[in-house]
């Protein structure tokens, strides 16, 4: 058997890495850059702390727990992203510009500028009247209702 089979048969029911762990990883890649120039005590705790996690979680047999741990740091992170949702969606759709109504806080969807210039849209949602910059008269998508 060589070196490869060992690996598989120890990882056999096994939880192996996931989202947390990912992020865990990077805390750690983080936390070591850091120390490279600080050199605290305390920041190497934290290191080794991490790694002892990182391994513990890749090699438990526990994978319903393990899976539940992923489940609320996937929700964490969503509640984390809330506020920068807006900015996240403006940079990966390059077709159009995301913007919140300021009354009813429903996200609209809004074609990209072709001219510049100020412009004057509404709601569709409130009827609120919005002043944008630089946008050619379109028609506005509600992504995201609050009520709903
Ligand atoms: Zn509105």
């Amino acid at each position: 058997m060589n070196f490869f089979n060992k690996i598989v048969r120890f990882m056999y029911g096994r939880y192996g890495t996931d989202n947390l762990n990912r992020f865990f990883l990077l805390l750690y890649v983080l936390c070591f850059i850091l120390n490279l120039f600080l050199r605290q005590n305390w920041i190497f705790l934290i290191e080794l702390m991490l790694v002892v996690v990182i391994f513990y979680r890749t090699f438990s047999k526990k994978i319903h727990q393990r899976r539940k741990e992923n489940q609320l740091y996937l929700k964490l992170k969503k509640i984390a992203n809330k506020p920068f949702e807006i900015i996240t969606k403006n940079w990966k759709d390059k077709d159009h510009i995301y913007k919140k109504c300021r009354k009813c806080k429903t996200i609209l969807r809004l074609p990209l500028p072709i001219k510049r210039g100020i412009k004057h849209t509404k709601c569709p949602n409130c009827k609120k009247k919005l002043t944008i910059f630089a946008f050619k008269y379109q028609k506005i998508e509600i992504i995201k209702n609050k009520k709903i």
